[in-house]
């Protein structure tokens, strides 16, 4: 244990280690004799689920990487957290990750960078990937069985395809975020880090429930809508007695497509073809602008959610008096706001409540609605199955209405997840300014936002390359992404490609 602890801290993945005790222990003994007995509670009984530092657990602090919340410790358990518990999971320790969640490499953290299992071909740390990579290299280094991340705009994905783990998304509202720190409300899931994705699709198991305190989580009317449809054969045969069709967006194909992904790309979709799997190219034009988009709508709703961490409602007060003589109030807030966020965390707030000012609200906040819509409009019109939660696509409808597999309709998505292999860490970690390497790294998001901005489940699956010679680097990412509700048809697909 105590080895694990020092390997955890070089690597800096967690931040608070949960410690091991004769309680702990006692639970995972009594988890192996149910587990004899053939009474288990769950697969996940008596298994280690590492916690992203964003999702709230009562026994340790949830510091979302920032020194703004350093001193915060939840008086409740997410409702994720309490679900693995029942499900006789051990939920913790908590992982490190971009402050708030907002970052590509693990590096805008109050502790300091995450550093990945991985090492470059001189032996110089890679970027684990952001922002739940923390989560990512606790599972990668097998510390635990699993880890909770959260996935907003790429954020488990990406860290799984940098670690060579399976990062799963949900569909947006399927997975209660209850207890988990806000990002951007209108994009954030709680998302799924593991080894095999069979594993992954236990922890989506217990944690797929209606949850009525997180007013954006699916209904338990949407719920049995969408089990309905699925269970319609056109629908549950797929994979099982009909070959699947599998859409190859033109537009993941872009020039920065560093040739290993590309010809880890065409070998997953070769080896699916030889199983008897038809490929489909299928075009989604607005891909070009969703990156865009997504800057310019997690920020503004980072600006308005980050409101509250002023010191006196939420957060680590600064010292000092509340003002200076001659100095107008607000001169504590802005002191601890200024000490309290990062630098990165500072600029989301400036981008967003720049978009969301009067002035430019037109030109930005609602442009990017627009695109949020064309794109979600874009995978609508590639999908076979329609969307659930779309018009006419209701339980009992005409099945014509329900399905078209004419017109080269698909039933999934696969692309790269990123468009290169991890970079270094040093060639990530900002400079004094800031600015070159934060572009770069939103650049990096560019394959993983159109999923969030259309609400879509997708998964990054491990697909083995050539090793470069002395990195240890062999795998990456590859992205399946399914219509809405299709979770589990995204999660078998991951089963088939890993
Ligand atoms: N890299 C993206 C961002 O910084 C995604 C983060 C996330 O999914 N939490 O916004």
């Amino acid at each position: 244990c105590i080895a694990n602890h020092t390997r955890f801290l070089e690597l800096n993945s967690v931040i608070t280690p949960l410690q091991s005790s004769a309680a702990w222990v006692q639970r995972v003994r009594d988890a192996d004799v149910r587990r004899e007995n053939g009474s288990a509670k769950s697969p996940l009984d008596g298994r280690l689920i590492a916690i992203k530092d964003n999702i709230c657990t009562k026994s340790l602090p949830t510091t979302c990487a920032s020194a703004i919340l350093d001193k915060f410790t939840s008086p409740f358990d997410a409702t994720v957290v309490k679900a693995l518990e029942h499900a006789g999971a051990i939920a913790g320790p908590k992982t490190n990750l971009d402050e708030f969640g907002m970052g590509s490499h693990s590096t805008n953290s109050a502790f300091g960078p995450v550093k990945s299992n991985f090492r470059g071909n001189n032996g110089e740390p890679l970027s684990a990937g952001g922002s739940s990579g923390g989560s990512a290299v606790a599972v990668a280094t097998e510390q635990c069985y699993a880890a909770l991340g959260t996935d907003t705009g790429g954020s488990v994905r990406l860290p799984a395809a940098y670690t060579g783990t399976v990062g799963f998304k949900p569909s947006y509202g399927r997975i209660s975020r209850w207890g988990v720190v806000a990002y951007a409300n209108s994009l954030d899931t709680v998302g799924i880090i593991s080894r095999k994705t069979s594993v992954a699709r236990d922890v989506f198991d217990v944690l797929n429930d209606h949850d009525s305190r997180d007013p954006t989580n699916l209904s338990p009317n949407s719920r049995s809508r969408i089990s309905d449809l699925l269970s319609q054969p056109q629908f549950s045969s797929r994979l099982a007695s009909r070959p699947l069709r599998i859409g190859v967006p033109l537009e993941y194909n872009i020039a920065e497509l560093t040739p290993s992904l590309r010809r880890a790309w065409l070998s997953a979709l070769t080896s699916l073809e030889r199983q008897g799997h038809s490929l489909h190219p299928v075009s989604l034009p607005s891909t070009k602008h969703a990156l865009s988009a997504y800057y310019i709508l997690a920020p503004a709703e980072a600006s308005s959610n980050l409101a509250k961490y002023d010191g006196i409602r939420y957060g680590t007060r600064a010292s000092g008096p509340d003002s200076e003589e001659g100095v107008t109030n607000g001169h504590l807030y802005a002191r601890t706001r200024g000490t309290g966020f990062g630098a990165e965390v500072q600029r989301r707030i400036l981008l967003g409540s720049f978009s969301l000012s009067a002035d430019s609200m037109d030109n930005y906040f609602i442009q990017a609605q627009r695109i949020r819509r064309l794109v979600q409009r874009d995978f609508d019109s590639v999908f076979a199955m329609r969307n659930p939660l779309g018009t006419g696509a209701g339980a009992g409808a005409d099945a014509a209405v329900l399905a078209d597999y004419e017109n080269d309709k698909v039933d999934v998505i696969i692309g790269p997840t990123s468009s290169s292999p991890p970079p270094s860490l040093a060639s990530v970690l900002n400079d004094a300014e800031g600015t070159f390497a934060s572009l770069d790294s939103y650049v990096t998001d560019a394959l993983t936002v159109p999923a969030s901005l259309a609400g879509l489940p997708a998964i990054s699956v491990p697909v083995p390359i050539l090793e470069d010679a002395g990195s240890g680097l062999n795998k990456v990412g590859i992205q399946i992404i399914g219509q809405y509700g299709d979770d589990n048809l995204v999660l078998r697909v991951g089963e088939v490609l890993e």
